[in-house]
Formats: structure tokens, sequence, C-alpha cells
């Protein structure tokens, strides 16, 4: 052990570290270094250095250690026989298990572990390196693993010393200060300023104290500006930036024209173009005389051979050219036909299902009647039956049950009257058909009450002269029409 110094404070107040009374040591923390831990950290303080893994929330073995209410917090602080300058004995002493209890205790007020009853949170504190100060610097490493684990907390813990040395109260004691001062007063507080761990050895007063927790309050509010620093850096930033690039890459593909898609080719191409050319250029000119002058000088052999090379590149870059060209081309046809067979095929969906199931069944029927053409007979049918259910569908909403059938017969008269004038041999069959009407009515109101068995029942009941009569029947609803069949049969 190194000998007292004469002076821990020097004159100009500078302490033997360089700080001043109000500075706390230099901090660097890294979090997440452990793969195996749910949480960890690792931290340097001065000289100090820190490892902290946070497993939990986990099943409590020995089960007898479970809380049927909450889960347990465990904390085991451990100093390496390699940390401190005198070997440590390995294994667990008064001091660590103090350590140990005060620091769990200094985290109970913010876990919230009431969430995870029966399980154990397990604090794992290993000090590599100690120099004054390893309690508090363990508790906020252990407050960052904490985080890390996703441990739902209140808050922050954070943790400093203040200490009397020559006399003076000063910040975060280093070894020396430690070993050779007055007193030695670590405090862990949350970021709400509520204090979770308050000891003392020495002698301090009252004021003293007071000035002390000063310090610490100004400490702590540097060490929660660090923590958040680091796990924003660790939780926000990657997060954000990623989906905005994503998002800017997706703009660009979709704002890319189809053609652009084979710019890069197309540059390619002239450039092999031009290349060829400008060799076929140069070379010309140097060979160009020699070749004038005797056809079978050996310039001029070259020559043609360069110039052979060259025409090919330029025959190869045309090639390549038409074969893009007759991709796009090729691609555009196919985006139109795509296009043309997807509206075809939207048509057909529009117009099929009315014709084919509407009105087929009753195609001999129409023919009765005396009908020339099918399809323009059948389309004023159509209209005929549509216009009047949609009003009584609006009647019904809003007039009692006992009072629609009569409302809605004489609605179905003034409606379909007008229809028929024309038609001097339907008219009749018109006002014979509206009690028909009326099993059509209920159905439509009670559609959503009555049972399609009972619907059945009443398509069954309807006088067969009746069902015969009018065109207008045509577009009943096909389940009526399969439950008359089957009487039929
Ligand atoms: N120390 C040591 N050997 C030990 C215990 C502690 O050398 O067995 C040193 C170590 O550097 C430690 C300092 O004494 O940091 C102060 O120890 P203290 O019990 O005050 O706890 P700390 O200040 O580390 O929380």
């Amino acid at each position: 052990m190194n000998d007292k110094p004469e002076k821990l404070i020097a004159d100009d107040g500078l302490r033997l570290d360089g700080r001043h009374a109000d500075e706390i040591r230099p901090m660097k923390i890294e979090i997440g270094v452990l793969s195996r831990a749910d949480g960890s950290c690792y931290l340097e303080w001065g000289r100090n250095k820190i490892l902290v893994g946070v497993f939990g929330p986990r099943e409590a073995h020995p089960r007898r250690s479970q809380r049927a209410n909450t889960a347990v917090i465990r904390y085991r602080y451990n100093m390496a026989s390699f940390s401190v300058e005198d070997r440590a004995r390995p294994g667990p002493s008064r001091r660590s298990i103090e350590i140990s209890k005060v620091s769990r205790e200094a985290f109970e007020p913010v876990i919230m572990a009431e969430l995870f009853p029966k399980t154990a949170i397990d604090i794992f504190v290993e000090v590599l390196q100690a120099d004054a100060g390893t309690r508090t610097a363990a508790i906020n490493a252990s407050s960052i693993a904490l985080a890390d684990a996703g441990i739902p907390m209140k808050g922050l813990v954070t943790s400093c010393a203040f200490g009397k040395v020559d006399g003076q109260i000063v910040l975060d004691l280093n070894k020396e200060e430690d070993n050779y001062g007055e007193a030695d007063f670590p405090v862990a507080m949350t970021q709400d300023g509520e204090i979770t761990l308050l000891q003392m050895d020495g002698n301090l007063t009252p004021d003293e104290i007071r000035k002390g927790f000063e310090l610490v309050k100004k400490g702590c509010k540097e060490i929660l500006e660090i923590q958040q620093a680091v796990l924003r850096k660790k939780f926000e930033t990657p997060v954000e930036e990623p989906e905005e690039e994503a998002e800017e890459a997706e703009l660009e593909v979709t704002e890319t024209e189809p053609s652009l898609e084979y710019a890069t080719e197309a540059a390619a191409v002239e450039e092999v173009i031009e290349e060829a050319e400008e060799l076929e250029e140069e070379l010309s000119e140097e060979t160009f005389e020699a070749c004038a002058v005797d056809e079978e000088a050996p310039e001029c052999e070259k020559l043609e051979e360069i110039i052979k090379e060259a025409e090919a590149k330029v025959v190869e870059g045309e090639v390549i050219e038409e074969v893009i060209e007759a991709e796009i081309e090729e691609e555009a046809f196919e985006e139109e036909a795509e296009f043309e067979a997807a509206l075809e095929a939207s048509f057909e969906e529009v117009s099929e299902p009315e014709e084919t199931e509407a009105f087929k069944p009753e195609k001999p029927v129409c023919e009765e009647m005396g009908f020339e053409s099918e399809t323009e007979e059948f389309a004023e049918e159509a209209e005929v039956e549509e216009e009047p259910e949609l009003e009584e569908e609006a009647g019904m909403e809003e007039e009692p049950e006992l009072e629609e059938e009569a409302g809605i017969e004489e609605e179905l008269e003034l409606e379909e009257e007008p229809q028929f004038e024309e038609e001097a041999g339907l008219e009749e069959a018109a006002l014979e058909e509206t009690p028909e009407s009326e099993p059509e009515v209920e159905s439509e109101a009670e559609s959503r009450e009555t049972a399609p068995a009972e619907q059945a029942v009443e398509a069954e009941q309807e006088p067969e002269e009746e069902k015969s009569r009018g065109p207008w029947k045509v577009v009943k609803d096909p389940s009526e029409s399969g439950s008359r069949g089957e009487n039929d049969e």
C-alpha cells in the first residue's frame, strides 16, 4: 500500500488526480456486453472497472425462495481477487454481503417486481478493478444492465459518494481519498431524487452533510445524463434510421420508370460503342499514311485487325441494345395484355350472374305470356321488380310490422300499375300479383329473423295458379323456385 500523501488537496484547490471538489471521475459505459445475459453493462469510472449481468425475470430456484405476489430481486456483489492491490479472498465476505444487501435495497423501490410473481431477477456484479467507490459504480452499471434486460422500472437509479478530505467536502472519492480521508458517504437515488441508499463511514457535521448532498445531487444528475445517453444510443437511434432509409428506398423503386430499369445496361452499350469508335479513329490517324503507301505494310495488317475488332464491338453493342429494346417492348405488351384481361374479367363478373340465375328458370313462363324478345322483356321485368323492393325496404324500416302489410300492398299497387299500363293483358295480372308479393316483402323485412325453413313453407303454401301468372315472379328468390321444384316433384 502506498504511504499517505502529504496533501490530498493542493493549494490551488485541485485534488491529486487534478479534479475540483465537485467533479466526478470520467465515466465510460458499454451496454449489452454479455451475450448470455438478458441485460449487461461494462462500466469504467476512474480506475474502477465493473461488469454486471442481469438474468430474468426467470423461475426462482430453489422453489422455497419464490414469493407468490412478486419477483425476488437478488443482487450479488463480488470482488475479483485480482481487483485490488492486496489479493482479495475469493468468495463472499462480510463486506460483500453487506454491499449486496444495501445495493439490492437501492433497486427495490424502482423495479416493478410485482409484475413477475414467483420469479427471480438476478443481478451479478463483478468488480474487475477497484479504486474506491465500487458499490456506487456497481449500482450505476446495474441500473443500465436492468434497463438493457427490459426489466420494468419506475426510473433509473444513480449513485455517487461524497466525503471529507483534508477538511473539505469533495465529490466521488478515489482510492487515496477513501483510504486517508476523514469520511466517506455513498448515496444512491432515483431519477426523481428519492434516496434509496445512504451510508456513512467517518464523522461529518450536519452542515457538511448538507453541503455533501448538494454535491451528490449534482454528481448523480451528471451520471443520469450519461446513463440516458447510453440507453438512447442503443434503443432509439438504430430503430429510427433504417426505417427512414427503407421508406426512401421504397419510394425510389416505385418512382422508377420501367424503361429506366435498363439504364445501366444501355450506358454500358454506349460506352462499348464509343470506345470502339475512339480506338478506330486514333489508330487510323497513326497508320493511315503507312497503309496508303503500302497496303501490305505490317502497320496496315494490324490496323485491319483492330478495325475488325472495333466493328465487332460495335455490332455486339448494337445487338445488346436491340435485345434490351425488345425486352422493354415485350414487357409493355404483357402489361397491356394483363390489363385488358383484367378489364374483361371484371365486365364478365358484373354482367353474368343476373342474366343466368334470375331469368333462366322462368323462361317458359315468359313464352306463355307471349313475349317476343326474351332479353328486352326480361330487362323490363327486372326494373319493375327492383323498384318496389327498394321502396319497400325503406318503408319497412320506419313503420311498425303490423301496419307494414297494408301499407306495402298499397304502395305496390301504386308503383306497379303505371309500369304496366301499356301492357293491357298484364295489368290485371299485376293487381292480382300484389298479394303474392307479400311473402317477398316479409322475407325482405324479416330476412334477419325468419328462418330459411319457414320461408320454404311459405313458398310451398302458394297456390299453383298464382305462381305462373305474372312475369315479375321471375325474379323471385332462387331458393323459392328450388322449393317449388321440390313440391312439383
Ligand atoms: N479494498 C481493497 N480490498 C478489499 C476491499 C476494498 O483493497 O478487500 C479497496 C478497494 O479499492 C475499494 C476501496 O478499498 O474500492 C474502498 O472500499 P469500500 O469498502 O469503501 O467500498 P467502495 O468504496 O469500493 O464501495
